[in-house]
């Protein structure tokens, strides 16, 4: 690109050399004006001289001497062409050729012929380059003679103007270098300041500090624009200023959000979203280089028992707590995060050794089992483990987390505050188990449920109520054990409409059944914790109940301890709005869960349910015999029922018998049967008895 220094200097040199020219050219044409007049007047005033000395001898014999000497005043004048003097008859007298005629090829080739000469007035006559005076000699009332003198001004003006040319030319050469280099300089210096501009402005472009004054000085145009410049400056510096303020603020802002979208707010663990992320990266990474990856997923036991217990704020304590131990037992690299609620999960460091898996879990097991101390409580909560492998699910991870989740069921299954490690077996049983929870409604509609019913016999012998078990009989599972689809069905939130079902049927028999068997009895139905938490289904319950129109105190209700205690508060709203209105309530199951006797106190109970497990060990453990016993005894201090399942051998029989068990449920006195089959197996008993 041209720059503006070249473009003035052009500029100035081309306005230099025309000026420069134009005076030239004036000069020389003043000059040749002056040079015209100046030897026309002294050309004029010598040829009037000789005119004046040819008069005495104009006459004299032609060719005579003294003329021509008179004449050879002309050799002085390089430029005369000839000089002729005629007499008063116009006839040639004499001749002077000046040196330029005489040199040249032809002498006798002259500007003019003697005619065309002598009919010029006298005076001065300018014709193609030469200038011709004709000039009277004698007085002009007696004229003897003409001189005609002529000059080669051209040829002379040529000659002078190149001599001129000669002696000025180098001065104004010399002149004008002199005042192109003074310009030059002069150009330079006052552009200094500019230059200083942009050198600043590079610097600017490369440092980007535009915090910048540059010094102010110069003509007043580069005052105004260095003083432009450093305003533009200090305006792009502030805004600079701003902008970086408000990049850091976005920034921030950014990474709060951030911190919110990939952060569990509670816990500052990654959250549901980030891990996924994290883990598929990592699932990529690891099927990439071929190597392991092991998931657990971490369930807390007990968690909803500690929220309704202690209230929510103690329960994030604990999820905080629990968070900060978890991460305590993982090594650098380990990723724990929180999926939602009480369920966390860790992604173990770069290919983790089955070893090493196992004790991780292990230490996590053991240091959660320990009691959390959150405010002023001690809180036993354990957690559950899952552990799947990404090589089992060929690097899936919807499958990987799905195995973990899985595995972990079937910690909680196996009595919670374990570890289990994901097998293929699982896998199978986990699509019966989505299988059967997909059906349950179907089922319900379907009309697959029948409700069966064994008999509790009392120290007498004689029947003295029923529970009613549920069976379910499907065309693709076949029979399917209340003891498998129920805590499906409970896990599954699928359970309410379970017991809607159950009470109903309940409810339906019930009249029959005390008509047959005497209005003494009593029908038990068995309770879910998830049915207590559920207000649809106790006031669905207390309606039936409500809608009988006959005495309730036939219809109890069976409850685990730990169903119970799950639903602590909620559970006794309901007992004590069915037992006002005559309903018992048993403890199913009792012994095998916390049985911690000073719940007793708060429950609204009126029957001790003793497990089958004692049962079923009496005659072969002491043990078992000894906390039958305690059973027993405890149940008559406290005034409560006391009732003995599975009872399949007299021996058990006689025992609890002996040990005054009210009332006695197993094989040995019926299986569950349907209530047709009971109702006929009763009246054919009836018949044969009398
Ligand atoms: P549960 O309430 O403890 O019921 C007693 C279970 O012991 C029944 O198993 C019964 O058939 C079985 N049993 C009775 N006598 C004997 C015996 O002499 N020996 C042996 N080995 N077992 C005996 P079932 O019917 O398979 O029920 C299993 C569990 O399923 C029940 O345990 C109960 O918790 C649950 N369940 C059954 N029906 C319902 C229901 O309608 N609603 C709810 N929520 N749970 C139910
Ligand atoms: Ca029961
Ligand atoms: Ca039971």
């Amino acid at each position: 690109m041209k720059s503006l220094r070249s473009e003035i200097a052009a500029i100035t040199l081309l306005s230099i050399t025309m000026v420069s020219s134009l005076i030239m050219w004036f000069s020389i044409n003043v000059y040749e004006e002056l040079y015209h007049e100046l030897v026309s007047d002294e050309l004029s005033s010598l040829s009037q001289n000789l005119a004046d000395d040819l008069l005495p001898v104009i006459n004299e014999s032609p060719g005579a001497f003294s003329v021509t000497r008179i004449l050879l005043r002309f050799d002085q004048y390089e430029n005369v062409e000839f000089a002729k003097v005629f007499d008063a008859n116009d006839k040639l007298v004499n001749a002077y050729m000046g040196k330029a005629v005489l040199d040249a090829s032809d002498p006798s080739d002259i500007s003019l012929a003697d005619e065309a000469l002598l009919d010029m007035d006298f005076g001065r006559h300018m014709q193609d380059g030469f200038i011709y005076f004709v000039k009277r000699i004698g007085d002009p009332d007696y004229p003897q003679g003409k001189l005609i003198v002529s000059y080669m001004v051209a040829q002379a003006l040529a000659g002078s103007q190149s001599k001129l040319l000669a002696s000025v030319v180098p001065f104004t050469a010399v002149l004008l270098l002199v005042t192109v280099i003074f310009v030059l300089e002069l150009q330079r210096r006052s552009l200094r300041p500019l230059y200083v501009l942009i050198n600043k402005m590079r610097g600017i472009e490369v440092s980007k500090d535009y915090d910048i004054a540059v010094e102010v000085r110069g003509k007043k145009e580069i005052v105004d624009l260095t003083q432009g410049f450093n305003s533009m400056m200090s305006d792009i510096a502030r805004q600079v200023e701003m902008n970086k303020q408000k990049n850091a603020l976005l920034i921030r802002q950014q990474e709060q959000m951030e911190e919110l979208a990939n952060f569990d707010s509670l816990t500052g663990l990654p959250n549901r979203q980030f891990l996924m992320k994290c883990l598929s990266i990592e699932m990529a990474r690891a099927k990439r280089e071929n190597r392991e990856l092991a998931l657990m997923f971490l369930d807390l036991d007990g968690f909803k028992l500690v929220n309704d217990s202690f209230g929510h704020d103690v329960g994030d304590k604990l999820l905080c707590h629990v968070a900060d131990q978890a991460s305590d037992c993982l090594r650098k690299g380990d990723v724990l995060g929180r999926l939602g609620g009480d369920e966390f999960i860790i992604m173990l460091s770069a290919n983790p050794l089955i070893v090493h898996i196992k004790e991780v879990a292990q230490r996590l097991v053991d240091k959660l089992a320990q009691p959390h101390h959150i405010e002023q409580w001690k809180l036993d909560t354990g957690v559950s483990i899952g552990i799947a492998l990404a090589t089992d699910c060929r690097y899936d991870l919807t499958k990987l987390v799905a195995n973990a989740d899985i595995a972990m069921y079937r910690s909680k299954q196996a009595g919670r505050g374990q570890y289990t490690l994901f097998t293929q077996a699982m896998q199978d049983d986990n699509r019966r188990m989505m299988f059967i929870a997909t059906s349950i409604m179907q089922a319900i509609d379907n009309d697959e449920f029948t409700l069966f019913y064994q008999p509790k016999v009392g120290l007498d012998g004689q029947i003295k109520g029923f529970e009613a078990l549920l069976r379910w009989y499907n065309k693709e599972l076949g029979f399917v054990s209340p003891g498998e689809f129920i805590p499906i069905a409970e896990q599954s939130d699928k359970v309410s409409a379970i017991t809607e079902w159950v009470a109903s049927r309940v409810c339906r028999d019930l009249p029959e059944i005390l008509a047959t068997f005497g209005q003494d009895v009593h029908v038990s139905l068995n309770l879910s914790a998830c049915d207590l938490a559920n207000s649809r289904v106790t006031e669905f319950i207390i309606n039936r109940i409500q809608n009988l129109g006959m005495p309730t105190t036939a219809l109890e209700f069976e409850i685990t301890e730990s169903a119970y205690l799950e639903s602590f508060q909620a559970g006794n709203v309901f007992f004590e709005q069915v037992r006002n209105l005559g309903c018992k309530i048993a403890l199913d199951d009792f012994g095998t869960g916390y049985s911690s006797l000073s719940y007793l106190t708060e429950f609204y109970i009126d029957t001790l349910k003793i497990d089958k497990q004692f049962v079923s060990q009496i005659g072969s453990s002491r043990r078992s015999e000894l906390i039958t016993i305690t059973i027993i005894e405890m149940a008559r201090q406290l005034n409560l029922t006391v009732c003995a399942e599975g009872v399949e051998t007299s021996a058990q029989s006689d025992f609890l018998t002996l040990q005054g068990c009210d009332l006695q449920q197993g094989f040995l006195y019926g299986r569950p049967e349907p209530l047709r089959t009971l109702l006929t197996n009763h009246l054919t008993h009836s018949t044969i008895a009398s």
